[in-house]
């Protein structure tokens, strides 16, 4: 009704559209009609009874009700675009190319369409570098993982979208930017020799300053590894440069990306607060089997640290892991065979890389997080991300807040060796069921009555419900394994 709209206005804010066709075009008409109901409202009043809506149809009926309704509703109707096939490209485009305002109306913009339907996307080239409010691009080019290319079928699905044309002519508005290549690549379907058309040459950083201003998020993928161009090896250039981008605040990169060398480089804005790093491409790349796979978390973290030793003011990290299995990465916990063994294949004590890092980024009141990515359905799909794929949701397995604490299990007790040492002054505590199923040396206690490392992990992760009573051992410190 309409004396509630003035409360709603309130509650609401108004965004001031300017009424271009409502009012300028039709003063006359304006004036010679009598209007009742809701044209006898002002302008303001139906604006927020507009903003309201939420369903697209509604809006367009509307619009197509009269003249000065359709002023009204065509800035919301074109605020959000979703292109999912070419013939919906020409649509568009033979509209925009009618009214020229309804470019300016557009903020999000995403084209995601199959291959099949691709013949008039192209259409859209030459209106999106008119789009000048936009704020959110979504490209989506056609994906040759699906099945029609696994047989031997010459992959041609090149995009019909201008991206060299598009990143230098984009409006100077970007606020978040995806943009990534992709990782599956088979015989029939390489990527590009000519590294001039990729991204992880300076050009591509070159185009993105032209968004300096406005840009606040970027997440970058270079693409499949034993495909990605040789990095370029000079910063001569200082037009391409990731500090100029003077507004960045949340960075998201493919742990292969040439964004990664120009922070480890310190060449990044001081706006910068986050970045998450992504371990898809190497764990897509891992071809040596068991023991690649185990040296793999601990590559990630070292390649991890060695970017931020780069970095003067570090930023607060996430590192995404793509394996779902958060026991495989880092929590598991060898026994005392397979100890030694699992060491030398990873060089190393399993978790170390990991408390290296933290404490890195904790000297400079830094945080680091790990993350894994799951998918609720049985399937599991590859960045990035294609309409109608699941997109994963994460999972936080370590948070530096919780320095020793990995997948919830504390392993203070096995990986902190001054705090053993100080165990180690008092008498050596098993409890009873590791001494019924593991053998007493297996139990990893503080000694202080609280949880041994195996019954913490058996009911955080298996949900048993086991209970830790402990005997004093017989047997002293040092002579356990023998
Ligand atoms: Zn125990
Ligand atoms: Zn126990």
């Amino acid at each position: 009704m309409p004396e509630d709209h003035p409360h709603q206005a309130k509650k609401r804010r108004i965004r001031h559209f300017r009424p271009i066709f409502g009012q300028s075009r039709l003063p006359a008409m304006a004036a010679d009609v009598p209007q009742t109901g809701l044209l006898a409202l002002v302008d303001e009043l139906l604006l927020s009874i507009i903003d309201q809506i939420d369903s697209r149809d509604t809006l367009c009926r509307l619009a197509a009700s009269c003249r000065r309704f359709q002023g009204l509703t065509e800035p919301y109707i074109w605020r959000t675009l979703l292109v999912t096939n070419g013939d919906r490209a020409r649509s568009i485009a033979a509209a925009l190319d009618i009214r020229e305002a309804r470019s300016s109306y557009i903020q999000d913009l995403s084209i995601r369409y199959p291959d099949h339907s691709k013949d008039g996307i192209q259409e859209l080239n030459h209106f999106i570098v008119l789009m000048d409010k936009l704020r959110h691009l979504t490209i989506e080019s056609p994906c040759p993982n699906n099945s029609e290319w696994k047989d031997d079928v010459e992959f041609d699905g090149w995009t019909k979208i201008d991206y060299t044309t598009l990143l230098e002519a984009l409006p100077k508005a970007l606020k978040e930017l995806d943009i990534g290549e992709r990782l599956h690549a088979f015989p029939g379907c390489m990527p590009s020799n000519d590294s001039t058309t990729r991204t992880s040459q300076p050009a591509f950083l070159k185009a993105l300053i032209r968004q300096a201003d406005s840009l606040e998020r970027l997440s970058h993928i270079g693409g499949a590894t034993q495909h990605l161009p040789r990095k370029y090896s000079t910063f001569d250039d200082d037009s391409a440069r990731l500090r100029h981008l003077s507004n960045l605040r949340s960075l998201s990169l493919g742990i292969e990306t040439m964004l990664l060398t120009h922070l480890q480089r310190d060449d990044y804005p001081a706006s910068l607060c986050e970045l998450k790093v992504n371990d898809v491409s190497w764990a897509n790349n891992l071809r040596g089997g068991p023991e690649d796979t185990l040296r793999h978390p601990g590559r990630v973290l070292r390649h991890c640290t060695e970017v931020v030793k780069g970095m003067s003011r570090p930023v607060d990290l996430s590192i995404l892991f793509s394996n779902p299995n958060t026991e495989q990465i880092l929590s598991t916990i060898p026994t005392a065979n397979i100890a030694l063994v699992l060491q030398s294949i990873i060089d190393g004590p399993l978790r170390t890389p990991m408390y290296t890092l933290s404490s890195l980024l904790r000297s400079s009141n830094r945080h680091l997080a790990l993350l894994t990515s799951k998918f609720s359905s049985k399937h599991s799909y590859i960045p990035p991300y294609m309409y109608g794929e699941e997109v994963p949701f994460e999972e936080r397995f370590y948070d530096a807040n919780h320095f020793w604490r990995v997948c919830g299990v504390n392993f203070r007790v096995m990986d902190d060796e001054m705090f053993v040492e100080e165990v180690k002054k008092g008498p050596k505590m098993v409890c009873t069921p590791c001494r019924e199923r593991l053998g007493r040396w297996e139990c990893f206690n503080a000694g202080d009555g609280s949880s041994c490392i195996h019954c913490e992990r058996d009911s955080r992760i298996d949900g048993r419900d086991v209970e830790c009573v402990y005997d004093v051992d017989t047997v002293a410190w040092g002579n356990e394994v023998d």
